[in-house]
């Protein structure tokens, strides 16, 4: 038969059909509750799984006998041994036989897409998650610069169906927790729909476009689908398994949970609930507990802008600014400044990292340069209106003014640099 033919994952099941049932027969396997599960087949896929060692090697003694007699081969090179490890334990080196021919043991293994780790851990998942949504971002940005510059809505649409489903994969594993590098990913997105600089605030940034962090939705999908696991629509195996996990939690002690348990009562506290406040929230409990969650991401990012060194006089709003909403296709350029100015681009005052001199005026090169200072101290703007001028205003009045400005800008320093020429030529 052809690799890739679609009988081949049909003919497979019949012939491994009873492989579970063979595999009972002997020891190995995990215990899920009050049962035991010996393999895990997904359509040309095998996986053992047990407790210890020597119950794995005598599984796998028997796999290579069982399809021995049926006449299957499999690829030894392709399987692979994955040994989770719990907390500590000294690394050892162990060799994995397929009759006379090795089996290698890894640290990481890619199965059904999700990359698990020996640990247990979701850092080499995500990882990947992160390295491919990456590329897909830097598709959909070229792609929204050609057919819909300014328009940001599209834009964020773009972002949500096509980098968040790349980015979501597995989110029912690793959702509870907030990860700073999915967040990341997002608010880098954010700044480059609107023009902004690599280091303006994330918070800034969220706020300017009225959006939420990541954790807001991954935390709720994972509690969506721990729900449709423990009311068993996801299969037996699955409703057990959750059901074990939170048997744990209530069992053992709090420094032995998994990390999973402690990502997920996190996410709870967040939101100021326990298990049990929880259960009293009956239906639709999860989209409680995200409107929970949404509250604090918005109090925590309204505390960081009062707090703001860089952004000192960002104007609040609420909604979404009109310059972005009422915002063209063709007028992308004259949002991307207002955008700029409103979130602190334009001033070099704030920017409390550079050398005192940089931070200079670059008009008249003597004070902090400053939106108040342009408007009504700078020598350089000559225009008297300037101190009447709006220019933080949502619906980016003023944006001539701040035209003017980076022209004036622009003009000193091709002067400066003229100058700079003729001493360099004088010599
Ligand atoms: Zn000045």
């Amino acid at each position: 038969m052809r690799q890739g033919c679609p009988l081949s994952p049909t003919l497979f099941n019949i012939y491994l059909a009873d492989i579970e049932e063979e595999m009972r027969k002997g020891r190995g396997g995990v215990k899920i509750g009050e049962e035991r599960v010996w393999t895990i087949e997904y359509a040309d896929d095998i996986l053992l799984v047990a407790e210890e060692e020597e119950a794995l090697r005598d599984m796998i003694r028997r796999v290579k006998r069982y399809l021995e007699r049926k006449k299957l081969v499999i690829s030894s090179e392709k399987s692979k041994v994955m040994v989770f490890k719990n907390k500590g334990g000294r690394e050892k080196e162990r060799y994995w036989w397929w009759g006379k021919e090795r089996l290698e043991e890894v640290k990481t293994y890619k199965y059904l897409g999700y990359v698990m780790s020996r640990s247990g851990g979701e850092v080499e998942h995500i990882k990947e998650r992160i390295r491919r949504a990456r590329v897909a971002m830097g598709w959909v940005w070229s792609y929204g610069e050609r057919k819909f510059k300014g328009d940001v809505r599209w834009r964020l649409k773009l972002f949500d169906s096509i980098v968040k489903g790349i980015l979501y994969y597995g989110v029912e594993i690793w959702g509870y927790k907030e990860w700073k590098e999915i967040e990341a990913i997002q608010e880098k997105y954010l700044r480059w729909v609107l023009g902004l600089e690599w280091n303006t605030p994330g918070y800034i940034v969220r706020e300017e476009l009225k959006r939420n962090k990541m954790r807001v939705e991954t935390g709720w999908r994972a509690g969506r689908w721990e729900e449709r696991i423990q009311k068993g629509e996801g299969g037996e195996i699955g409703r057990l398994c959750m059901l074990e996990r939170r048997k744990e939690e209530g069992e053992c002690d709090m420094k032995e949970w998994t990390r999973e348990s402690i990502e997920r009562r996190d996410y709870l506290w967040r939101g100021g609930l326990s298990e049990e406040s929880l259960n009293e929230y009956g239906e639709d409990k999860w989209e409680k507990v995200r409107d929970r969650d949404i509250e604090v991401d918005e109090q925590e990012r309204g505390e960081r802008i009062r707090r703001s060194k860089t952004c000192r006089k960002y104007n609040k709003v609420y909604g979404i600014p009109e310059y972005i909403r009422r915002c063209g296709r063709k007028e992308g350029k004259k949002m991307v400044r207002i955008a700029r100015w409103r979130c602190g681009n334009e001033e070099r005052g704030n920017k409390y990292w550079l050398k005192e001199e940089e931070r200079k005026c670059r008009l008249c090169r003597k004070e902090r340069e400053e939106v108040e200072h342009l408007k009504r101290e700078c020598e350089y703007v000559k225009d008297k209106r300037s101190r009447w001028i709006e220019v933080l205003n949502e619906d980016g009045r003023g944006h001539e003014w701040m035209e003017m400005i980076e022209r004036a800008r622009e003009e000193r320093e091709r002067e400066s640099a003229r100058a700079g020429e003729r001493e360099g030529g004088g010599e």
